[in-house]
């Protein structure tokens, strides 16, 4: 079935009006790049048959979902064995069309009808079975990045179904909302391999149930808005969004020349929870991403979590119930890799949305400095057979530039970067890592900094840059799957478990804010208003052995259901400090379901939680006089104090009453490591009371 004239016309304008209107937008030639950043094979549709992709000036490429086909059915793919056939001049021609999957067929049409003569495709592109197999998945950011534009094939069966008539005149935002719906409700959207793809195509053609549309770095088009000038399309919703500090982001991963721990974010929030074949894949499938970063992040990137901001990244808490991600057996590639598990430290290991309000860089986000997270141990990575060790030691870097900057206001700026009035900030510059205007924070800061590499960007102190041109080398999981220190631990009781209530069942706010990177993860409908209720995580209160309140735990994993209990062991380790003021205990999930026993997102749906009866102590000693003692559980106090004051006189006026914690880990062990069971806080008191002598401790 060919496509409609009318629609392959407007395929050609787009094309077309993006390489005239927006020069930013098309990748540079082939000619231009590095060899080793082109891919190895691209198909060659004039001659039918697969060339070296050097020979190629530039080339399509496919994002699909590889479809079931019929087991009796032989597919087409590209082997050592078939690699001389795949480079005779006809051969892609030759095959009968049943060999492969229609949306491939459908493709390899239409790209030609476009006049483009090389189409790159994974499996008929990249040799299966061979040693090239893993560079060239590790070349990923750059063999989409440098494709001239991406077929995004998302419609539920073959390139195209059906393509509905246009549609009555509607809105721009209206129809943006209703074509993103349309592919993030696709099987496409829910594949862990397809994330990367689209994110890092500069353009694309994309292919949803019934509909065809563009999206580029500058304009969305549709069938019924060709309209090539970008300010035509841009309504008032598009508008109003790059008034929250020209956060829009296309199909492309916008360009950053600092490490953008909040670009970083929104990516691993949007892509942890989707579905891959092979859990072991998804590191390997976040591979182009973590190479773009890496660019721009001193230190790289361990197990999928930058390193410079590693302390803060390790407190990632799933939004929602989540399962381990395990090795799964049957393909013959994998025979020689090592099968240990994913490490349960990162969110790679855990098939899990992580919920971006446990991902901050307080000091960098405009809140009061002091209550940043502080490393406490120096961080290792360890290979596989724990005989090698690679330090970490740009884990501490940060916390030199906030010590020196915010704790002592050291006014020498490092080279490169510039002290300005932060009443008169340079024009039209914005805030970094603020995602509207900075918040109010008392005492004001007096400065704010700018680097030369980007002048439009402001930051609350100067932070490590990375070199120009040197990329630090990325350590995948694979080859360093343990995290390593020397920390205290401590053991504690669990005290209580707070679960949600299953009786009500909260309504949904029926709004529909588009899920794509073209709005700030923290506003999209799901994590505003909250996962489903029975989707929530539950919430563990600990006590000491005394009996004390301790701390909190958020729990990530429902597998084991019944196996947590009140008066439970647990075994914690201490990763960092954190500190909050009364604000952020007031809007943190943990304590705000232990206190108030419900929680609400800022969407405004309640949850309800019921406590299990809590831990009988019946070894009761003499030390639990909580009120007066230095080991007060300050924030359950004060919280309810709180209560007691009117909305407009809250008493996070008192600042001098900031909650101190260590941020710690329940981990559970096996043999000489150790696994990450749930992640929560300590007070600071209770924890120095408690713990044990520091020891080696290696994450797995
Ligand atoms: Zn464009």
């Amino acid at each position: 079935m060919p496509l409609p004239e009318s629609d392959f016309q407007n395929i050609r304008t787009w094309i077309r009006n993006c390489d005239r209107l927006h020069p930013d937008c098309p990748p540079p030639p082939n000619r231009t790049r590095r060899l080793h950043e082109i891919p190895s094979w691209v198909l060659d549709l004039k001659d039918g048959r697969i060339v070296p992709g050097s020979t190629a000036s530039r080339y399509v490429a496919l994002s699909y979902v590889w479809p079931a086909m019929d087991n009796e059915k032989v597919t087409l793919e590209l082997w050592t064995g078939n690699l001389r056939q795949f480079q005779k001049h006809g051969f892609l021609d030759s095959i009968k069309q049943d060999f492969l999957p229609r949306v491939i067929s459908d493709t390899i049409e239409l790209v030609k009808d476009l006049g483009e003569r090389y189409l790159w495709i994974d499996r008929l592109c990249i040799v299966q079975d061979g040693q090239m197999k893993r560079s060239e998945i590790e070349n990923m950011d750059n063999i989409y990045s440098g494709a001239d534009f991406t077929i995004i094939a998302a419609a539920s069966s073959g390139l195209y179904v059906d393509l509905d008539r246009p549609h009555e005149p509607m809105g721009f935002s209206l129809l943006r909302s209703y074509l993103y719906n349309k592919l993030l409700k696709s099987k496409w959207a829910t594949r862990g391999w397809t994330f990367q793809e689209q994110v890092l195509s500069r353009r694309a053609v994309i292919f949803v149930d019934g509909d065809v549309f563009w999206d580029c770095g500058n304009a969305m088009w549709s069938r019924e808005s060709t309209d090539p000038r970008p300010e035509a399309n841009r309504g008032y919703s598009a508008r109003r969004e790059e008034q929250l500090d020209g956060h829009e982001m296309a199909v492309a991963m916008p360009p950053s020349v600092f490490p953008d721990f909040r670009l970083w974010r929104e990516l691993v929030c949007l892509y942890s929870g989707r579905e891959l074949t092979y859990p072991q894949d998804v590191l390997s499938a976040f591979t182009g991403i973590v190479n773009a970063l890496s660019e721009t992040f001193p230190g790289g990137f361990v197990g999928g979590l930058p390193v410079l901001f590693l302390d803060s990244a390790l407190l990632w808490q799933p939004f929602s119930k989540g399962k381990r991600r395990t090795w799964t057996q049957g393909r013959s590639e994998d025979a020689d890799m090592p099968k240990t598990n994913l490490p349960s430290w990162s969110w790679c290991g855990w098939h899990a949305v992580v919920d971006p309000s446990s991902l901050h860089v307080h000091s960098l986000e405009w809140l009061r400095p002091e209550l940043r997270t502080k490393p406490l141990v120096e961080w290792s990575v360890l290979s596989e057979d724990l005989r090698y060790e690679k330090k970490l030691p740009e884990s501490r870097i940060l916390e030199d530039y906030c010590r020196r900057f915010l704790d002592w206001g050291d006014w020498n700026t490092p080279r490169d970067w510039s002290r300005h009035d932060v009443r008169y900030p340079p024009r039209n510059s914005t805030w970094a890592y603020s995602e509207t205007h900075p918040p109010e924070v008392d005492p004001k800061p007096s400065y704010a900094f700018t680097h030369s590499a980007d002048p439009t960007k402001l930051f609350s102190h100067p932070i490590p840059m990375a070199s120009p041109g040197r990329k630090p080398t990325t350590s995948t999981a694979q080859n360093w799957p343990y995290l390593h220190c020397e920390t205290t631990t401590g053991l504690f009781k669990i005290e209580s478990i707070l679960t949600r209530k299953y009786t009500d069942k909260p309504k949904r706010r029926q709004q529909s804010r588009v899920a794509s990177l073209k709005v700030p993860v923290t506003s999209l409908d799901k994590f505003r208003y909250g996962p489903e209720g029975e989707e929530m995580c539950r919430v563990v209160s600990l006590a000491d052995a005394a009996g004390r309140p301790a701390g909190l735990l958020r729990i990530m994993d429902d597998d084991n259901d019944n196996e947590i209990k009140p008066g439970q062991g647990v075994e914690l380790m201490a990763i960092s400090t954190g500190s909050m003021g009364w604000e952020e205990v007031s809007s943190s999930y943990e304590e705000n379901v232990d206190i108030f026993k419900s929680f609400s997102y800022k969407g405004g749906n309640v949850h309800m939680f019921e406590q299990d009866p809590p831990l009988d102590d019946d070894d009761d000693d003499d030390d639990t006089d909580s009120e007066s003692s230095p080991l007060t559980f300050r924030p359950r106090r004060a919280v309810v104090v709180e209560t007691a004051y009117s909305q407009t006189d809250r008493p996070w006026a008192c600042g001098d009453e900031d909650y101190r914690f260590y941020n710690v880990l329940w981990i559970e062990r096996r043999g000489e490591v150790a696994y990450r069971r749930a992640a929560g806080r300590v007070v600071k008191g209770v924890w120095e009371a408690n713990c044990r002598e520091k020891s080696r401790v290696v994450l797995g």
